[in-house]
C-alpha cells in the first residue's frame, strides 16, 4: 500500500503540472479526491489494514493529501494568471489607431437669424415671450381688430382646427396674451412658428416670424423709426439705407412697411429686388386703440408700437439663399454651410 501511495503521489503531482487550463485541473482533482478518486479508494481500503500498519499509512495519506492540495492551489493560481493574461492579450487596444471623428451639429440658419435678432433687441431691454401654435380665434384675430367679417381674414389663408381654434397665422397673438397678463411699460420680442395655406417657390405652409412690441406712456412713431432703424443697421450693417412706406394692417394705425436697400445689388437693381433696388423687410405701426380696448389698456394713457417680420426671408437675404424650400428639406450639405 505504501508503494501505491508513493506512485500515486508522483502521478498526481505530474498530472497537476500538465493541466493546461482550469477545467483540466479540476478533472485531476476529481480523479484523486473525488468520490471515486484514487486516494479516496486507498482511504476506503485502510479498514483492512492491521492496527500497527494503520497510523503510518494514515500519516502518508494525510501528507499526500496536503501536498496535493498545495500543488493544486499553486497550479490553479498559475492558470488563473495565465487566463487573465490571455484575455488581456486578446482584448488589446491599439492606442495608436486614429480616433473616430465626432461630427458636431450646428444651428439651423433660421434659428441663427432668430437668435441674432433676439440678441439685438435684448440689448434694447426687450424680453422674450412665447405663445401656443394652436390658437383661439380671439387671440389670433378678434383681439387684433380682425372681426369675423373683416376682409383681412382673406389675406391670411388660415388652417382652421374648429370654428374657434386655428393654427396661428402670425406671432401677433403673443402681443394679446402678454398685454392681458402685464401692465405697461412692456417691451417684448416673440419669435415663433406660424402657419398659412400657401405653398409655392416663395411660400411655405409653415414658416417663422418674429414679433416685437413696446407699450408705455408717450411712445411715438419716432421711437418706432429709431428702434427699427437701429436694429436693421445692427443686423445688416451700418451703411444700410432704410425707408418707411405707409401701409395698412388691422392692428396698427398708422401702419408702415419698411424697406432696405437691396443687400444683393446695393440698390442698383437686380432679380432679387425686382430691379427697383429696395427689399421689403418688415411691417410695423402704432398699436391700434381697438387692440388696447381688447386687453383693457387705457388708450388715452398709453401708446405703443409693434412690428413683425418673416425669419426665412431675413435668413435668405442675410445668407444669399434664393430658394425658400432649402430651409425645410433638411439637406445636411446645405445646413452645414452656416
Ligand atoms: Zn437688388
Amino acid at each position: 500500500m505504501k508503494e501505491r501511495l508513493v506512485k500515486l503521489q508522483a502521478e498526481a503531482l505530474s498530472a497537476l503540472q500538465q493541466s493546461q487550463d482550469l477545467k483540466a485541473l479540476q478533472d485531476v482533482r476529481v480523479s484523486i479526491l473525488g468520490k471515486k478518486g484514487a486516494l479516496t479508494d486507498i482511504m476506503k481500503g485502510m479498514r483492512e489494514l492491521s492496527a500497527e500498519e494503520r497510523p503510518a499509512i494514515g500519516n502518508l495519506v494525510n501528507s499526500l493529501k496536503d501536498q496535493f492540495e498545495a500543488a493544486f492551489a499553486l497550479r490553479q493560481s498559475e492558470l488563473q494568471q495565465k487566463a487573465i493574461a490571455d484575455k488581456l492579450a486578446q482584448e488589446n487596444i491599439d492606442v495608436t489607431l486614429p480616433g473616430r471623428t465626432v461630427v458636431p451639429g450646428n444651428l439651423h440658419p433660421v434659428t441663427l437669424v432668430s437668435d441674432e435678432i433676439v440678441d439685438i433687441f435684448s440689448r434694447l431691454g426687450f424680453s422674450v415671450a412665447e405663445g401656443p401654435e394652436i390658437e383661439q380665434d380671439f387671440y389670433n384675430f378678434e383681439a387684433l381688430n380682425i372681426p369675423k367679417d373683416h376682409p383681412a381674414r382673406d389675406m391670411q389663408d388660415t388652417f382652421y382646427i374648429s370654428d374657434d381654434l386655428v393654427l396661428r397665422t402670425h406671432t401677433s397673438p403673443v402681443q394679446i396674451r402678454t398685454m392681458l397678463q402685464h401692465q405697461p411699460p412692456i417691451r417684448v420680442i416673440a419669435p415663433g412658428t406660424v402657419y398659412r395655406r400657401d405653398s409655392d417657390l416663395t411660400h411655405s405652409p409653415m414658416f417663422h416670424q418674429i414679433e416685437g412690441f413696446l407699450v408705455d406712456e408717450r411712445v411715438t412713431f419716432g421711437d418706432l423709426k429709431g428702434i427699427l432703424t437701429h436694429f436693421l443697421k445692427e443686423f445688416f450693417g451700418d451703411r444700410l439705407e432704410v425707408r418707411f412706406r405707409p401701409s395698412f394692417f388691422p392692428f396698427t394705425e398708422p401702419s408702415a412697411e419698411v424697406d432696405i436697400a437691396c443687400v444683393i445689388c446695393g440698390g442698383q437693381g437686380c432679380r432679387v429686388c425686382s430691379g427697383n433696388g429696395w427689399l421689403e423687410i418688415l411691417g410695423c405701426g402704432m398699436i391700434d386703440p381697438a387692440v388696447f380696448d381688447a386687453v383693457n389698456y387705457d388708450a388715452e394713457q398709453y401708446s405703443g408700437f409693434a412690428f413683425g417680420m418673416g425669419l426665412e426671408r431675413i435668413a435668405m437675404l442675410k445668407y444669399g439663399v434664393n430658394d425658400l424650400r432649402l430651409f425645410f428639406e433638411n439637406d445636411l450639405r446645405f445646413l452645414k454651410q452656416f
